[in-house]
């Protein structure tokens, strides 16, 4: 019989939509599956079974009944990181201050995939309010990379995209504020999107940087990614900076690019992103990878973005400047973890008390930095330079996208590090996300599709593609041509010890 949880998005959705299975015997295989293995991996913080399902049940009612898929998707389960809020179910950001948070309201992206029908099988492990690249920030212990236990799943949604490469889930999402989809995308061998800023709702996103977030699909295909993508995107009068168009035919796009034509495109090589400082085994499977989208049929062209080489630093005075503000709102009094409580303590002592108890090291670090950015008297110096930077970045994007329709890059300096390894090196841990800031920097899209396995450690690299705001359809475009012609990635991973033949 077909292992269900090794089938893709697309192909689920076939067989549940032509009722050779139902919704429920495929989400109950991979809660299963989720059963077996994730004490190990501990991609997800909460598993909702009973929830998810009810919702598969009510996708069988509806086709048994005759009726049609209320979405492509419908019936396909998926893991959700834990900073989208959901109605009734817990939301903690992988922070102790929101542990025993159950949100009174769903997030958009979560309410439109309850309406796709599409089951939530749980919340996914994540660094703490998505401050991180490893997952070790998580208060609740790190996500293992299905790969290599002792390694990093990347992060912050290390737990989306183990999830993946564990085989407990076919669609999930994420959220990618500097790196956060794509870089774990990248070191666990799949694929994840981030869409043109405002392009998927943050409403009910619980904010760490909010010019920067922008939640997106996660999947082990191009065409999966696509369908989760036109299923959770689009326009949203609840966020005010969501994108009143329609979302790209991000669809069509994968479909078509999977012919593997890629004939007048052309692909610029950013001279910025490779060379010293990156893993041998990332950069020749880099070459490797431009010479295949050449073969293609794409014509290839380095350009050169100058001012990417300051991205890192003007992101790390943004996201804090911004986080320092956003998080202001856990004050253990109108939300958050709250201690000293007793009577005995003013408020501004409980407030203090509280913060102190509830968040972890590197918020703690993110806050300082961040205030310490916009304090008067260096506001200008460090926010007010940081910002300038940023409007270069944009420009050098757009100079670059007058002569090529996409720009590629590895999607990380190095393939997934080991756990420990760059905890208490704060710089070395930023440093993982250095190809992926200047697209969050410039509201762009970009994707990480899997290139290949390292030729020094045998582990996954990612390719990065990018395209203008508003031209998602591209990467879709590449990203599924690039991965017809490579073949699969993920079924070379190594089998799961202690887990039941598949
Ligand atoms: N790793 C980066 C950071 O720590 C990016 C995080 C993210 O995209 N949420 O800020």
């Amino acid at each position: 019989m077909t292992d269900l949880t090794r089938l893709t998005a697309a192909e689920l959705a076939d067989k549940i939509h032509t009722r050779e299975v139902s919704s429920e015997e495929v989400t109950r295989a991979h809660l299963d599956r989720v059963a077996a293995v994730d004490d190990d991996v501990h991609a997800f913080l909460h598993v909702d079974a009973d929830g998810a399902l009810a919702a598969a049940r009510a996708v069988d009612t509806t086709l048994d009944g005759g009726g049609a898929p209320v979405s492509p998707l419908a019936g396909v389960p998926l893991a959700l990181k834990d900073v989208l809020t959901t109605r009734g179910l817990p939301t903690t950001c992988g922070s102790r201050t929101l542990e025993n948070w159950l949100p009174p309201y769903d997030a958009t992206v979560t309410r439109r995939l309850r309406e796709a029908g599409v089951p939530v099988l749980g919340k996914t492990n994540m660094d703490e309010f998505a401050m991180g690249s490893s997952t070790e920030n998580s208060a609740f212990g790190p996500t293992r990379n299905p790969w290599d236990r002792d390694r990093v799943p990347g992060g912050s949604g290390g737990g989306s995209s183990a999830s993946l490469a564990a085989f407990e889930a076919p669609l999930a999402i994420g959220t990618d504020t500097g790196g956060s989809i794509r870089q774990p995308a990248s070191v666990t061998g799949t694929v994840g999107v981030k869409p043109t800023y405002g392009g998927v709702s943050r409403y009910g996103l619980v904010a760490f940087s909010s010019s920067l977030d922008q939640a997106g699909p996660c999947a082990r295909t191009v065409l999966d990614a696509a369908l989760l993508h036109e299923v959770v995107g689009g326009h949203d009068p609840l966020d005010s900076t969501s994108v009143d168009t329609p979302v790209p035919p991000v669809v069509r796009a994968a479909r078509e690019g999977a012919e593997g034509d890629l004939s007048g495109l052309t692909v610029g090589v950013v001279r910025e992103l490779s060379g010293e400082g990156y893993q041998p085994g990332v950069l020749s499977s880099f070459e490797a990878a431009v010479d295949r989208l050449r073969s293609l049929g794409a014509e290839v062209v380095e350009v050169s973005c100058p001012h990417f080489t300051h991205g890192l630093s003007a992101y790390y005075l943004i996201a804090p400047s911004e986080c320092s503000s956003n998080l202001a709102r856990f004050d253990a009094m109108r939300y958050g973890l709250r201690v000293a409580d007793d009577g005995e303590h003013g408020a501004e002592e409980v407030m203090s008390l509280s913060r102190e108890a509830g968040f972890g090291a590197e918020v703690k670090r993110r806050i300082m930095l961040g205030t310490y950015a916009l304090s008067s008297g260096y506001y200008d110096a460090y926010y007010g330079s940081a910002q300038k930077v940023r409007t270069l970045i944009a420009r050098d994007f757009a100079a670059a996208y007058e002569r090529v329709d996409v720009l590629v890059s590895p999607t990380t300096p190095t393939t997934a590090f080991r756990i420990g390894e760059r905890v208490d090196d704060p710089m070395a841990m930023y440093l993982a996300d250095l190809c992926t800031i200047p697209a969050n920097l410039a509201g762009n899209a970009a994707m990480s599709v899997p290139s290949g396995l390292s030729d020094d450690d045998g582990l996954p690299v990612g390719l990065q593609i990018m395209a203008p705001a508003l031209a998602d359809d591209r990467l879709y475009r590449v990203g599924a041509a690039y991965e017809t012609a490579r073949g699969p990635v993920l079924d070379r991973i190594p089998e799961l010890e202690g887990v039941a033949s598949r």
